[in-house]
């Protein structure tokens, strides 16, 4: 399940140094992904498996320097059940919080660690407009309902939205402004033009796109938070 783990991280769990674990698998392709080996079978196939009790007893020689622990992938929740008793393992041994990144895919999945309060914060991706889901292989309804899901919880959600321009067009932005509503912390990260799934992408993004999108939803959402990654 795991493929990848960094021991100490700044940027990845809001407010608290953290460790980062990466899991691999996939069931989307989006243009910009830049985690391409753990998403393509022939890239991940070559990366040595760490196993959990491995990646549990690092997590254990941090304790007391690391104050959270980030599991992101590709995407996590495809490995259901073994995810969720991985989670009990980390909380159980080490007594961390435990963040989850994710596409939205796995609805279900999401609400039992919702109910059983094993993740204490989610980021989750919104990556287009509705109607745009199928470019990227996914599927919005299962999105929309992991959405009604989270936003029952939205002081411990970050919804974030990728700065690639052909998926944030002025229109896809204004048929996505009604589920950014939902919640209280939108991240506007930074496309990263290295290694991505899509060889022949746009080239170097404007920083005036990262400013006209900011501004564009600072206007809708006044009551809702805007973090830049950029
Ligand atoms: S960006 Fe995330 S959801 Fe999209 S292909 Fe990459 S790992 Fe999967």
């Amino acid at each position: 399940m795991i493929k990848g783990f960094i021991g100490t991280s700044l940027v990845d769990y809001p407010g608290k140094i953290s460790s980062v674990i990466f899991t691999y698998g996939c069931n989307y392709r989006c243009p910009f992904c830049y985690n391409v080996d753990l998403v393509l079978p022939e890239r991940y196939k070559k990366l040595k498996n760490l196993s959990e009790d491995w990646v549990i007893e690092e997590l254990k020689r941090r304790k007391g320097f690391i104050k959270g622990v980030v599991i992101t992938g590709g995407e996590p929740t495809l490995w259901g059940k073994r995810l969720v008793s991985f989670i009990e393992e980390v909380r159980s041994q080490t007594g961390l919080p435990v963040k989850l990144d994710t596409n939205g895919s796995s609805p279900e999945l999401v609400e039992e660690l919702v109910i059983s309060g094993l993740v204490d914060f989610f980021a989750i991706d919104f990556k287009t407009s509705p109607d745009r889901y199928a470019e990227l292989g996914g599927d919005f309804a299962l999105v929309e309902q992991t959405f009604r899901v989270l936003k029952n919880i939205a002081d411990r959600v970050e919804i974030r939205v990728t700065m690639y321009p052909p998926l944030l067009t002025e229109k896809d932005l204004e048929k996505m402004v009604p589920y950014l509503a939902w919640f209280k912390r939108i991240a506007l990260q930074k496309f990263v033009q290295e290694n991505t799934l899509k060889k022949d992408l746009v080239g170097e993004v404007n920083p005036e796109f990262y400013h006209r999108v900011d501004a564009y939803l600072k206007e809708r959402l006044p009551e809702v938070s805007i973090v830049k990654r950029y």
